[in-house]
Parts: C-alpha cells; structure tokens; sequence
C-alpha cells in the first residue's frame, strides 16, 4: 500500500540513532530561527517591533520605584521615500543597514535598539548619573549623518527626525511612550526635518485634534461635503473678465463654510488631498462642460493641484479622462502649481506636466516668488503663467521692496514671454501699480471674492468688468469671457 510505504519510512528513521540527534538539531536550528525572525528584523539585524516593545516594557517596570528614568527616541529619515525611488529598493535597503551601524555607535551598552519598520527606528536610553542626556544622543545622531553614504558608487546624505518621550513624566507604559515620541518626531518633521523635538502636554492635546480633524474629513469625502467655489480673474488691458479660479470650501456640518487654510494642510499630511484634488479636476471640467453648452459659452478655468497629486497619483491620465468625459477643449483648464511641486519628485513631474502641456492644457506657478525661488526650472518646465504672491501685492503701494519684487516678476514673465497674474489685489492703488507696470491680469477682493457657483454664474451672465483705465475705449461686446 503506498499509505504504508509513507508511514514505514519514518518509523525506520527513528529507530535510527544518528538521525535522531540530527533531527533534534534541524528542529532546534529551526526553532532558533523561527524565534530570530520573531524578534530580530532580518535586514539589519536589530531587535524588532515586538522585540523592542518587550524590552521596554521590562525597563519600564524598573523605572516604578522613582530611581530610573528612561527616554525613547523615536527615529525617522527624512525623505526616505526619494532615495528608494530614485535608487532603487536595494540601495534604499543598503542604506537602511548603514543608518542602523551609525545609529548603534551613538548609544551605550545599557541602551536599547530596534527597527519598528520602514525607515523608522527606535532607542531605549537609560538615564544615570553620568550617562549623556537623550537631547545630547540626538545631536550626536545629526552628526553621525552628517558624512555621506556611499551606496553602490553613489553618494547620498541624509537627514533624519526624532521625537523623544521620557518615563515616568510622560508615561509610563511602552505603548504611550512610544505614541508620545511618534507624535514629538512628527512635530520635528513640522519643524523643517533634520531636527528634535521632545514630547509636551500640549503636542498630545494637537495631535488629538488633527485626529479628530482627519476623522471628520474622511467623513466629508464621503458625504460631499466639499463644494467648489469660483474667483473671477481680471484683464487689465479692457477689464473683463477672462477666467475663473477654482477654490476648495468645506461646508463641515455644525460649523458652517470652512476656508481651505483650516483643512488642506491636514489633507495633504494624510493623503485625502489626492482624492479630494481628482474630485476638484472633475467638478470643473463637468462645470466647464455645462458652461459651454450654455449661453454663457466657454470659461477658462483654474485647479490648484496638491504636490501629493503629482507624487500619488496620474494627474496627467486623470485630467485627459476628466476632459474627454466632458466633451471640453483641454484649453479650458489650467493646472496651478506652486515652486515646491516643481521641486520635489522633478522627473515625474516635469513628465506630467510635458503630457499635460500635450492635451493643451496650461500650466501656471502659484504664489510665485515665496518658494524655493529656483529660477531654473521656468525654463526646465513647460510654463505659460507667473501668479505673482499676495505677500508681494499687499505692500506694494506701500513698501518699495515690494514694489521692486513685484515688477521684477512681472519684467521676468514679460522677457519669458509668459502671462502674468497678480492675486490679492484690494484697493485702487494696487490695481493702478500693475496697470502701471503692464501686468496682465489680477485676482482680488477689489473686483470680486470668491463666490459660490449660482453667484459666479449671475456674476458671468452680467458681464460684470472692472472699469477699464481711461486712456483706452474698449469695445465690450464679446469681450465677456477669453
Ligand atoms: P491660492 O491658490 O493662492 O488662492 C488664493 C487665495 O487668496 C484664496 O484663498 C483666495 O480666496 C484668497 N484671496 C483672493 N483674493 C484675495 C484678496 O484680495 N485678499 C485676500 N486677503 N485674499 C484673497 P482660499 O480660497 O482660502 O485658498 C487658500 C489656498 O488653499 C489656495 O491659495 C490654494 O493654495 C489652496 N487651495 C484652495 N483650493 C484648493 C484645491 O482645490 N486644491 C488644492 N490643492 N489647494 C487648494
Ligand atoms: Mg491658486
Ligand atoms: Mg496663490
């Protein structure tokens, strides 16, 4: 019977002394290595998660008669995800094993170490008479990333973020420490990077309210709560009307109409914004689409797209989708970006962008002249548009420094042969400035805030237009919309 067959052999080798012991050393080695990948993260060796939590717990348990004290540090390299994407995940893993030997020569035999995951790591530090605080360890952690890595023949510097937490003042189990040091790396992170930050009171009090905060926008991406609402953009040259910004609003039940300040930084942190911006794109073209079929005719109109949306997500793929869904000339739509989308993930991007440009759609830099300021990438990236910063046009009848960044950027778009835009314009004397200096178009509160769609719809319809300048008679009929 072939059953038998199976079951006789084994009972051969039991009786078989020598395979006996081997058998127990095979399973014994096994054993071992099950209880190592259990506890030990298999790329650099370290305690991991669960082993690291164990021993903190026992150190914790120490510390209840008053004479120890612990701080953990919370450790997390800053943009870890650009080495991994742009290296690839075998340099990124390299480097992860070089940060872990550099982080070990930071600390003493009575601390403790762990991988928690990712490129997030953890210390145990046990404070005694002379042993160094955890603020000088986490210095000493900036200085030994200070030197570069060599990965493979490249070199790479990194940076990294520490929250620390300490027991018994902040908590006294493993779980709470642990949270607390997260939520201090996260302040570090807010903090610029490459930088510490030690757990407060009132650190727990924010992150609880950015929790609750994110649970409620959640909620609001499923119950459509946001609305869009439309700022008229302005030609100088006769005064009307040639375009209309898109402008994110929460009508957040219990507490009315929310500005975008209050909860798009919080969206970008999590990650809704992707969602949230792609449901933006396809409002618009679905309200330029109704637009044009209308009497009101074709209406230039302008997204303002999230940095997440060009890491995260296809904007190119989605906007030609959104496009041809609405049967509207690519034209219509205008994508603003601001200096630091440019700058970060650039070759993905500049891609984007390049498909973008192909369908016709234009692109402009917003709130130009706040970010990083690299004037490189006005020739690297296919733009038409300078937005030049509400900063720089609130002072401009009134500080000459102003005066003097604002004209530069306008002679900058003009010599670039790009269209210029300044936003944030409120009095006469403002307007009568880039008048002056043959800005193309404005945005602001001195014709027209932003306004919900059945407004702006009355607003289009009335051909309202800003006085044109004296000097020049315009004739107004079909001069409403670009
Ligand atoms: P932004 O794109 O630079 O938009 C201009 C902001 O200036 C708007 O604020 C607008 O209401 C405000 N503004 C316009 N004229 C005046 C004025 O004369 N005086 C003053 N003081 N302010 C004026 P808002 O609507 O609160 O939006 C703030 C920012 O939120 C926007 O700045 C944009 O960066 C972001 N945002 C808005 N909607 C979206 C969206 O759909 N997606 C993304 N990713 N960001 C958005
Ligand atoms: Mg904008
Ligand atoms: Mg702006």
């Amino acid at each position: 019977m072939p059953g038998y067959e199976q079951h006789e052999q084994p009972r051969t080798c039991i009786a078989d002394p020598t395979f006996l012991v081997d058998k127990e050393t095979v399973r014994d080695a096994t054993q071992r290595q099950l209880n190592r990948l259990a506890h030990y993260d298999s790329l650099t060796n370290l305690p991991n998660r669960t082993q690291f939590y164990e021993t903190l717990r026992n150190n914790l348990a120490l510390t209840t008669g008053g004479t120890t004290r612990l701080a953990v540090l919370l450790i997390d390299l800053d943009q870890f995800k650009n080495v991994n994407s742009a290296l690839g995940h075998a340099i990124g893993d390299e480097l992860l094993l070089h940060f872990s030997a550099r982080l070990l020569s930071c600390i003493t035999p009575h601390d403790a170490i762990g991988r928690l995951g990712g490129d997030e790591f953890a210390l145990m530090l046990t404070m005694h008479g002379s042993a160094p605080d955890a603020c000088t360890v986490a210095e000493k952690i900036r200085d030994v990333l200070r030197a570069p890595f060599d990965l493979q023949g490249h070199e790479v510097v990194v940076t990294a973020s520490v929250g620390i937490a300490f027991a018994p003042e902040d908590a006294t189990n493993a779980e709470t420490l642990l949270r607390y040091a997260d939520i201090a790396m996260y302040r570090a992170k807010q903090a610029g990077r490459d930088t510490w930050c030690c757990f407060t009171a009132q650190m727990n009090v924010d992150a609880l309210a950015r929790h609750d905060l994110e649970m409620a926008l959640r909620r609001a991406v499923d119950n459509d709560e946001f609305v869009v609402y439309y700022q008229p953009k302005v030609r100088l040259s006769d005064g009307m009307v040639c375009g209309l910004e898109a402008l994110l609003r929460w009508e957040r039940p219990g507490h009315g109409l929310i500005t975008p300040s209050a909860f798009i930084p919080a969206m970008e942190e999590c990650g809704l914004i992707v969602r949230v911006g792609n449901w933006v794109i396809d409002t618009v073209c679905r309200q330029i689409g109704e637009w044009m079929r209308s009497p009101l005719g074709k209406v230039e109109v302008s997204v303002n797209v999230a940095q997440r949306q060009f890491v995260e997500s296809d904007v190119a793929a989605h906007v030609e989708l959104a496009v041809a869904r609405n049967g509207i000339p690519a034209e219509l739509l205008e994508l603003e970006l601001t200096e630091g989308s440019l700058m970060t993930n650039t070759e993905r991007t500049l891609a984007s962008l390049q498909r973008l440009k192909q369908q016709g759609v234009k692109i402009s830099i917003d709130d130009f002249g706040t970010g990083y300021s690299s004037l490189a990438y006005l020739r690297r990236f296919p733009i038409d548009k300078l937005k030049i910063d509400i900063a720089f046009i609130r002072d401009v009848a009134a500080t000459p420094d102003a005066a003097a960044i604002a004209l530069a950027i306008i002679r900058l778009a003009q010599s670039l042969k790009l269209e210029v835009i300044a936003e944030g314009v409120e009095t006469s004397a403002q307007l009568a400035f880039l008048r002056r200096h043959g800005c193309g178009q404005m945005q602001g509160y001195y014709f027209s805030a932003p306004l919900p769609l059945v407004q702006i719809e009355a607003l289009l319809r009335e051909s309202c237009s800003l006085s044109p300048p004296p000097a020049k008679k315009t004739d107004r009929s079909g001069l409403r919309l670009c």
